[in-house]
């Protein structure tokens, strides 16, 4: 039993700590945000509800620098600032701003949200808690097999999730009569505001696969569908 109990204590820390993550980053964008009302987007928004048959689309502004778009585990979808401000200046459209809105849209819709504590502000909870348990297991390498497992972990999940998030939004968007060329065009802009601005990648990209696979994949989608 005692042998059994370091492995106990990890465990309850681990699911302490990812609870606590999942509270503080619910409560931090709650306190950073506030609805995004633009008449300029809104016309995309009431398309995106009518085609999911829902009243509205409600999106939130998160008032921080780096071009993201986030989807909370409670399901609030969350555009930054950084990003908004490309769409007020011109750089980024009205179609594009909704591929964003739609690809967070399915990682909620898909039940990613939740499970994606786990690869942001939960990872470094679980890897403490399989350092711990490994350290123990295996003096030594332990350490180094934790960090190594929870990175691969995180990155599989996130990975797919990602491809499965286009995929809703390539098929969200066709069906609100946007089409998926905003949806390219947007990676490919991101892709060149990084070099443009050498070392700065957005951080939208940087979370997210290589552009040029995601638009692979966007077609494929495509051609099954009959929809290009
Ligand atoms: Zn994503």
């Amino acid at each position: 039993m005692l042998k059994f109990t370091p492995i106990l204590l990890a465990l309850i820390y681990g699911l302490v700590m990812y609870r606590f993550s999942v509270w503080r980053t619910q409560a931090e964008l709650s306190a950073r945000s506030t609805e995004l009302r633009d008449p300029a987007l809104q016309p995309m928004l009431d398309r995106m509800a009518a085609a999911l048959e829902l009243p509205r689309v409600r999106v939130h502004l998160y008032d921080i620098e780096p071009v993201n778009g986030l989807a909370a585990p409670d399901g609030r979808i969350f555009i930054t600032n950084g990003f908004y401000r490309k769409f007020r200046e011109g750089e980024v459209t009205a179609e594009e701003m909704a591929s964003v809105i739609a690809h967070e849209l399915g990682h909620v819709a898909l039940g990613h949200a939740r499970r994606r504590m786990i690869d942001f502000s939960g990872q470094n909870a679980l890897r403490t808690a399989m350092a711990m348990v490994f350290a123990r297991l295996l003096p030594g390498i332990g350490i180094w097999i934790a960090n190594m497992l929870t990175t691969l972990l995180a990155a599989r999940l996130s990975r797919g999730d990602e491809y499965e998030a286009d995929e809703y939004a390539s098929a969200l968007l066709i069906k609100a009569g946007i089409g998926t060329a905003a949806q390219k065009s947007l990676f490919e802009k991101l892709e060149s505001l990084t070099s443009a601005r050498a070392g700065v990648m957005p951080a939208w990209l940087m979370s997210h696969p290589p552009t040029k696979d995601r638009i692979a994949a966007i077609e494929r989608h495509e051609a099954g569908w009959g929809a290009s």
